[in-house]
């Protein structure tokens, strides 16, 4: 379970990962160059000044204009998505009450210890007798919740009209993401347990250092090494579409010189974008869904926020925060683990913190902690994707784009919660906050004459 919570954070923050590459503190020539296009701009636009921001302020109701925006999706499209994506908070429930099951049900039965003995018959050879406990153990808790796997990944995602997959195809990849998980989680926990055994007292600590670095590496690594084996990406030469993005880039620094397009519609009917990279990889992609469905000012919007992520560092930040929250988690673990221990470990035979024997009992105390702390992941991530917004609505100056775009993520998102429902459950800003978002921009910044084309805004009362 532990792989699979490391490997959904690394999903989390894949959008946002990898910053290298040249330095991109601005410099006074940029900054130079970005007052005197400002200066510039009232020449070109005569409507661009402070007085007429001042008058056309009022013209605008941005707050009217968000009604109008989510009030042209129509209302059984609306009751669909928002039934989908209620249903997600169950899911969050199902899946932790069953991990959770799992483990007690390991620890229990005491296969867990029956099969810590097994591994010791096999070998005298410490780490082997950790990668024999572990490879079964990863086997048996992808078996026991593949059932929940194929209800939420499978048949809910084609009820809702969201895949694409038939399933063989959708079960080749299944097996190909066990298989990674199986090398990447057998190589975590050997390299965990190998630190458990050297230091009984501060495993707590170095552990949590293992899982920052776990997590950060496959950050790094994931977009170059592991998407390109479930989804082909190819250069975008299209030079309407690929120019402007392009142009974007350049304007803040970010180092690529051509735009991906990722077949996302194989498994999806899901409009996305990331950019990412690896020492020099820095990459641009927007998938197929989003080129077939957007227009070129939603293209840049999204494009736009995308490049939020790499110029705000949001990779490194994340690893961070999440590196913090790692820290106290095993803090606690280590508090919790030893209560359990101390309690239970005669009758589950598990013997202290260097017994694989407790994987489950960790694997448990972990899944209790990141189900409760799903407020504060969630508002983490949730945050920095309202700064990309920010970012992306200033680089793009298209809000009208960004609302679109915000009605078209609608398909799987609730387009307008309650706050504490937002609060607990987004890790993306609602629909209606990005909306709302887009129409104080386009309110503050109407006159300044980028705007002349306000393309199929609908009608504000
Ligand atoms: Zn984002």
């Amino acid at each position: 379970m532990l792989i699979l919570l490391v490997v959904t954070w690394a999903m989390t923050l894949m959008p946002a990962s990898a910053q290298d590459g040249p330095v991109r503190t601005a410099s006074p020539a940029i900054s130079d160059k970005v007052s005197s296009f400002e200066r510039a701009a009232p020449v070109n636009n005569p409507g661009f000044s402070s007085t007429a921001t001042g008058r056309d302020v009022n013209a605008f109701d941005p707050a009217a204009a968000t009604l109008a925006w989510l009030e042209s999706v129509p209302s059984n499209q609306r009751e669909k998505s928002d039934a989908y994506f209620e249903g997600g908070y169950w899911l969050i429930l199902w899946t932790f009450l069953l991990s959770a099951a799992i483990s007690v049900f390991l620890l229990a039965s005491r296969l867990s210890a029956r099969l810590r003995d097994f591994s010791e018959r096999v070998t005298n050879i410490k780490n082997f007798q950790i990668a024999c406990y572990a490879i079964p153990y990863l086997l048996f808790i992808y078996a026991l919740s593949f059932p929940l796997n194929l209800y939420e990944n499978f048949f809910r995602e084609h009820q809702y009209g969201l895949a694409t997959q038939s399933f063989a195809p959708w079960f080749r990849e299944q097996l190909l993401g066990l298989a990674l998980a199986l090398v990447g989680g057998t190589l975590l926990v050997v390299v965990l347990y190998a630190v458990f055994r050297r230091a009984p007292r501060t495993w707590w600590l170095w552990g949590a250092i293992v899982m920052i670095i776990y997590s950060g590496t496959l950050v790094l690594i994931a977009p170059v090494y592991i998407e390109p084996l479930f989804n082909t990406y190819k250069p975008l030469t299209d030079p309407k579409i690929r120019n402007p993005i392009l142009a974007m880039a350049r304007a803040n620094e970010i180092p690529v010189k051509q735009v991906f397009e990722v077949d996302a519609s194989r498994q999806t009917t899901r409009v996305s974008a990331n950019v990412s990279g690896l020492l020099g990889t820095t990459r641009v992609a927007l998938n197929d869904n989003l080129l077939k469905q957007c227009t070129l000012p939603e293209l840049r919007a999204v494009m736009a926020h995308e490049m939020g992520h790499y110029v705000l560092n949001h990779g490194a930040k994340l690893v961070t925060y999440f590196g913090i929250l790692i820290l106290i988690g095993f803090a606690l673990t280590r508090i919790l683990f030893d209560a359990a221990v101390t309690r239970w470990g005669h009758k589950w035979r598990v013997r202290g913190i260097a017994d694989p024997g407790g994987l489950p009992l960790l694997a448990l105390i972990f899944s209790i902690l990141v189900f409760f702390a799903t407020p504060v992941l969630n508002t983490i991530v949730r945050i920095t994707e309202r700064e990309a917004d920010a970012f992306g609505i200033n680089t793009s100056r298209e809000p009208d784009g960004m609302a679109k775009v915000a009605l078209k993520l609608g398909a799987y998102r609730k387009l307008d919660p309650a706050p504490l429902e937002e609060f607990i459950f987004f890790d993306h800003p609602s629909g209606r906050a990005r909306i709302r978002m887009a129409m104080d921009w386009k309110a503050a910044n109407l006159p300044a004459g980028q705007l002349a084309t306000v393309e199929g805004a609908p009608a504000t009362r």
